[in-house]
């Protein structure tokens, strides 16, 4: 069996041995910490029959535990440095793939035919680089890729405007984007002391279970999504005031008068609107030719 990679003491030799030292543009803290493995390769519902790809395996700490636990893994690392190591580390896991490649590049549908050809369904899960953690993802939400769930560790303040409900501050169009594709869920907060080098902020685990379909009814989602940029432009600011930048000033008494007929008060603030009350402008406007 192998060696845990995931303890402080097995982390400082093989960073030793290989005379690794850490890029911080690349996002790299490293976790030492089995209970927090097991947590999050416990919240993906994994088994043989699953298949489970990585974003930045690192040394390995995290792979090692999803090729314990999935049918077929294959792990995306951008820094050259690691494949070797991630070679040792993993020598004899068949079922275990390492790609070199920048995962905001790579084709991922192409990737998910040729890595997951006959697996019942399949989760992202990683410990994410947190300077990219919203563009990525964005691509695997965007690109509609066949998952079943994305659980990752995430800056604790991202994960909690990803869960966030319409009316507080934390409401905004991340929310409404993730929302719309997934149903977010928090897994565990995460304390600092369990990764190496300690990362300068709060990190947490959340779970995104992908809808199959989206919850509410859009007609043109880019449309759905400018409403939504727009709506949120300067969160001081009331919805009319927003959308007048939307539709043009000369538009502005009609649209209030259309938002007024979509039940929606035109001086609430964008961050109170759920997604319905969104897609519910969105199909207006677009009634509208808006
Ligand atoms: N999974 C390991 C762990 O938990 O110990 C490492 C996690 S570390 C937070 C993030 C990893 O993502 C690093 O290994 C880093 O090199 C890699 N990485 C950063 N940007 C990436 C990108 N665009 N594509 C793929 N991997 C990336």
């Amino acid at each position: 069996k192998a060696i845990e990679v995931a303890t402080p003491k097995r982390t400082k030799e093989i960073i030793a041995k290989y005379g690794f030292s850490f890029k911080k543009s690349l996002g790299q803290n490293f976790l030492i910490d089995q209970n927090i493995l097991h947590k999050i390769v416990n919240a993906a519902g994994l088994d043989k029959t699953k298949g489970a790809l990585e974003i930045g395996p690192g040394i390995g700490a995290l792979t090692q535990h999803l090729a314990a636990a999935a049918g077929a893994v294959t792990a995306i690392e951008i820094d050259n440095r690691l494949i070797p190591i991630l070679g040792d580390i993993l020598a004899g896991e068949e079922h275990v793939k390492v790609v070199h490649g920048d995962v905001l590049k790579l084709d991922l549908k192409k990737l998910f035919k040729e890595q997951f050809p006959d697996v019942t369904g399949i989760s992202v899960v990683a410990n994410l680089p947190y300077y990219v953690t919203t563009p990525i993802l964005m691509k695997l939400l965007e690109e509609r890729l066949p998952l079943e769930n994305i659980v990752v560790m995430i800056q604790k303040e991202v994960a909690e405007r990803m869960a966030a409900k319409p009316g507080g501050k934390e409401y905004g169009s991340l929310s409404v984007a993730v929302q719309y594709y997934c149903e977010p869920s928090l897994v565990c907060i995460v304390p600092h002391t369990v990764f190496i080098p300690q990362p300068n902020v709060d990190s947490a685990v959340i779970k995104l279970a992908v809808r199959e379909k989206p919850p509410v009814d859009v007609e043109d989602e880019a449309h759905f999504f400018r409403i939504v940029q727009a709506s949120f432009a300067q969160r001081r600011k009331t919805l009319a005031n927003n959308l007048t930048a939307f539709v043009g000033k000369e538009r502005r008494e009609e649209m209030t008068q259309l938002l007024i007929s979509c039940d929606i008060d035109p001086v609430r603030r964008g961050e109170t609107l759920s997604l319905d009350e969104f897609a519910r402008i969105s199909r207006a406007f677009l009634a509208a030719g808006w």
